[in-house]
């Protein structure tokens, strides 16, 4: 592996074998290496000029570890395992869920951006999903690194190739604290993004009747 300059002014074998940190196995979560997570976070805190020894510190390398690894959970899930389509009877209308809520961390920061996803499909000859499984495809392409545009097409690509459904919409809104707590510091604003395909795109209508029913109250 190729070391640059600053992880060589940590101890070579350092890991988390000092006094303060048992060594990690490399388990836990599969495709995470905890271990090295907990060793950047230790060098972030060292480089803002923390002192790593003090208690309420010493245990937080390792327990922000975890938490990476809870919430790019989604980076070792492969979101098409959701797209099983339902056998229903046809149902050609139009299908929406909306509000759901999203967590995910922009890819540029590394904070949090979190709001709505709202999804809309029509399906062509009854192939539906579960509804849950719309909100498992928000969430799973939400776990990640990501931006906020990249999630909305992700998700409605995913659909709309997966169900070969007639047309989807997907419009997420979200607040992203690197807007927030730095930068331009605009906390409560909020970035809308959509994607449209098939029918939502070529029939303004259509694209209507879906936004009045994202739209409609009570929110
Ligand atoms: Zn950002």
């Amino acid at each position: 592996m190729k070391k640059n300059d600053n992880l060589e002014a940590l101890p070579e074998s350092d890991g988390l074998t000092d006094d303060h940190m048992p060594p990690i196995e490399h388990q836990a979560v599969s495709g995470v290496d905890l271990d090295k997570i907990a060793r950047g976070v230790k060098l972030i805190l060292e480089g803002i000029g923390e002192d790593i020894t003090r208690p309420g510190i010493e245990e937080t390398p390792l327990r922000v570890a975890k938490m990476y690894a809870e919430i790019c959970g989604g980076l070792h899930h492969n979101p098409k395992e959701y797209i099983k389509v339902v056998p229903a009877e046809t149902h050609d209308e139009m299908i929406i869920v909306r509000d759901i809520t999203i967590f995910s961390l922009c890819e540029h920061h590394l904070v949090p951006f979190f709001g709505q996803a709202h999804i809309a499909y029509i399906p062509d000859h009854g192939r539906i999903v579960g509804l849950s499984k719309l909100a498992r495809i928000a969430d799973n392409f939400s776990r990640r690194p990501q931006i906020q545009e990249r999630l909305t097409t992700q998700i409605a690509e995913l659909l709309y190739d997966g169900l070969k459904a007639r047309g989807v919409m997907v419009v997420i809104e979200c607040e992203h604290m690197c807007m927030a707590m730095r930068g331009i510091r605009k906390p409560g604003s909020k970035t809308i993004t959509s994607a449209v395909r098939g029918i939502f795109r070529s029939d303004p209508r259509t694209r209507a009747e879906a936004m009045s029913l994202i739209n409609s109250s009570p929110r």
